[in-house]
């Protein structure tokens, strides 16, 4: 079921996708870019420098003195490949129509370097093709695939095997006791001792919500965060390794965002390493998902 419903989300999400459609990169805040003298002469010794590595050849390659041209160029065009402007943080570079030719002033057009960078030498339209599905993914909070390996470990690993934790019990409301478990220190077991309140409801805890998240996006006042909707996992916008005070710094910031609960929020992954001393063991132990390689018997015996 879960497989079926996968496909026709997919089909449904991209159904209004256009290999030709302006997906911006809405993150991107700078400043419109404008070309500078200093910048066009770097760019035009480092063409040079390039096209005759590759032996191309470099007679009509572009010049210092084309700088008007270019400056008029950037200003008024977009990525060739892309559509997106071009900013401080997206800036333009020159991408050669035809790649056995060096970088002449009729054989470029303007580009992003994302773009150029994954067009290298694949076929235009396919490698169009990725970029407009990424960005579109991006807008869209689509996932895509994981290209860390750190993180693919780190995700995969809380997966398989997680943290799934059924109860073998029966909870009927107004009828039964509610139970704790407790931790026994001197013989070293967990027992389940039954309280004097009687269960009202029973609440579900649930952390990753697999079968929801596959099956909908719908927006639901139940769902109290990133604005009532449950989105599916988009895409890593990065990683930060280690526990110094400038990792913490950065993960403060993320935990304490004004953003976390509205749709501009960052949902994160945080492995965190713990040991409970024993004494204190009978502070968590209620809370089950927190706790891993969690060993106990479910025959009938122990459970009835
Ligand atoms: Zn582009």
């Amino acid at each position: 079921m879960a497989a079926c419903s996968n496909a026709i989300k997919y089909a449904k999400a991209y159904e209004d996708f256009d290999i030709n459609g302006l997906y911006p990169n809405f993150e991107d805040n700078t400043q419109k870019f404008y070309l500078t003298e200093n910048y066009w002469q770097s760019k035009v010794k480092g063409h040079l420098s390039q096209d005759k590595h590759k032996k191309r050849d470099t007679t009509n390659n572009v010049q210092d003195s084309d700088f008007d041209y270019f400056k008029q160029l950037f200003k008024v065009s977009n990525c060739s490949i892309c559509g997106c402007k071009f900013t401080f943080d997206n800036k333009p570079i020159l991408d050669r129509i035809d790649n056995s030719k060096g970088h002449s002033k009729d054989n470029v057009l303007p580009c992003c370097l994302y773009c150029n960078c994954f067009c290298s030498d694949k076929d235009k339209s396919i490698g169009k093709l990725f970029i407009q599905l990424r960005k579109y993914c991006m807008i869209r909070c689509l996932p895509t695939n994981l290209t860390d390996i750190d993180v693919y470990h780190l995700i995969r690993k809380w997966i398989t095997g997680g943290l799934s934790n059924v109860m073998h019990r029966v909870n009927r409301s107004g009828i039964d006791f509610i139970k704790r478990l407790w931790y026994d220190k001197d013989n070293k077991k967990v027992t389940v001792l039954t309280t004097d309140h009687r269960i009202t409801h029973v609440v579900g805890v649930d952390f990753n919500s697999l079968y929801p998240s596959v099956m909908s996006s719908e927006q639901h006042k139940f769902i109290k965060y990133t604005g009532g909707k449950m989105y599916m996992c988009g895409s890593q916008t990065g990683k930060i390794m280690g526990d110094d005070d400038h990792s913490k710094q950065i993960i403060l910031r993320i935990i304490n965002s004004n953003k976390r609960f509205t749709q501009e929020g960052t949902l994160f992954i945080a492995e965190v390493k713990g040991h409970i001393d024993q004494n204190y063991l009978n502070d968590f132990i209620n809370f089950p998902p927190i706790l891993r390689n969690y060993e106990f018997t479910t025959d009938e015996r122990t459970i009835g």
